[in-house]
């Protein structure tokens, strides 16, 4: 299993502003030229240093020198009838990942409630890995394994080539059509932290696409000790994929709960900071006769006393061959009404893009390393240790 992209050189796109300026000194060059390049990266999406037409040739030539742009190359895009757009890239050393473009008016994709309903929004669910290693039994990227982490580079380009795309395609206006990021593609950004900070430094910046933290939503199955970092390294959003309420079960459909109960999970959630009017955003998958009964909504309910909360009920996305089925419709609504009278603020999330397999857990490239019917071969022996960084 290769781990590392081929290439020995450094993804000028993966660096900050501040190590841009120190690489560009080394080069003899002013401190106005990297926030010059930075911009042409990370506002505009520059593909190649040629775009970067107000540089001099030499510099041009310097950087393709010492540098690379790992830029994603489109190898399909798929659009559904109700507006959703997939998007599978190509990363320079062959991998597939995608990203899920969904444009909302109204409503509150990453659910927190801190949105006027009114806003237009243009959200981007961005991936974090090739593939995933946590492996949960209901999710096609979980049957995946993980073949490499993305670099932070690479991380914020499915932003650079999506916000180019929409340009292309009149949603919205140049340079940045995207409103709002979620960090809920393939794989787990809290098991790539350095690349997802990087990233989110390189998204968050002002010479950048500028996005604000409170449009910007990072997913976890549970990883406690990284949502603790996140709580205290970065400003964003946590969303938290639950999914069941006891542990018995949760150890079923997410081995990492083996390793982060669900008591030290629930602490964690407690214990992240909070802006004011903040809620972590709790996502539970309804998977039909497994976790959608009363009895688990009202456990539910419970177990959410006292965190600002808000629950995205997701009915179950049917991957064939994984022995999950969705709840009939009456069951979620009848969930969510237990949520309700118990005080618990919570929807039913509306299934976008099911007729592309855009939809959440469907995320898997066939016929790639990822492809699912290499069912876990590649997949690391321990789920929840660090994987190898792209970079
Ligand atoms: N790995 C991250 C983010 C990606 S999964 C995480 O686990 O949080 C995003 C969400 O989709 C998770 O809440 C997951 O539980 C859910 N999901 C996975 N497979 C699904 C499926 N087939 N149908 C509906 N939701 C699914
Ligand atoms: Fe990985 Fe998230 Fe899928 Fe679980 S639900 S296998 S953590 S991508």
């Amino acid at each position: 299993m290769s781990l590392h992209p081929e290439s020995e050189k450094p993804d000028l796109r993966a660096y900050p502003l501040a190590r841009l300026t120190q690489e560009l000194a080394r080069m003899g060059e002013k401190p106005y030229r990297a926030r010059q390049i930075f911009r042409w990266l990370h506002r505009h999406g520059a593909a190649s240093f040629e775009e970067m037409t107000d540089l001099p040739l030499a510099l041009r030539a310097a950087l393709a020198d010492r540098f690379e742009l790992r830029t994603l190359a489109m190898a399909e895009e798929h659009r559904s009838s109700d507006g959703t757009i997939k998007w599978k890239w190509r990363t320079v050393d062959g991998r597939f990942i995608e990203s899920v473009y969904m444009p909302h008016t109204g409503g509150d994709d990453d659910g927190d409630g801190d949105e006027p309903q009114s806003r237009e929004r243009r959200t981007l669910c961005v991936s974090s890995q090739v593939g995933c290693a946590i492996g949960c039994t209901f999710c096609m990227t979980g049957t995946m394994g993980l073949a490499r982490n993305l670099g932070p580079g690479e991380i914020a380009d499915q932003v650079h080539r999506a916000n180019r795309r929409l340009v292309e395609l009149g949603e919205g206006h140049a340079p940045r059509p995207l409103t709002n990021l979620v960090f809920m593609g393939m794989g787990v950004p809290l098991h790539n932290f350095e690349s997802l900070k990087l990233a989110l430094e390189l998204l968050l910046h002002e010479d950048g696409p500028n996005f604000s933290h409170r449009h910007v939503t990072v997913s976890t199955s549970g990883l406690v000790p990284q949502i603790r970092r996140l709580g205290a390294e970065t400003q964003v959003k946590l969303a938290v994929s639950l999914n069941a309420t006891t542990d018995s079960l949760r150890d079923q459909l997410m081995p990492v709960n083996r390793r982060f109960a669900l008591a030290d999970l629930l602490q964690a959630c407690r214990a992240f900071p909070m802006k004011q009017g903040r809620r972590i955003t709790f996502e539970y998958v309804l998977l039909r006769g497994v976790n959608d009964a009363d009895a688990d909504a009202a456990r539910l309910a419970d177990m959410l006393r006292g965190i600002p909360a808000k629950v995205n009920l997701i009915p179950y996305n049917e991957n064939p061959g994984l022995g999950f089925g969705a709840p009939d419709p009456a069951r979620a609504s009848a969930f969510l009404d237990v949520l309700v009278a118990r005080n618990v603020t919570a929807v039913v999330r509306r299934n976008r893009g099911g007729d592309i397999a855009a939809a959440c857990g469907q995320l898997a490239a066939e016929g790639g390393p990822g492809d699912p019917r290499r069912r876990r071969r590649d997949a690391s022996s321990d789920p929840v240790s660090p994987a190898p960084s792209a970079n």
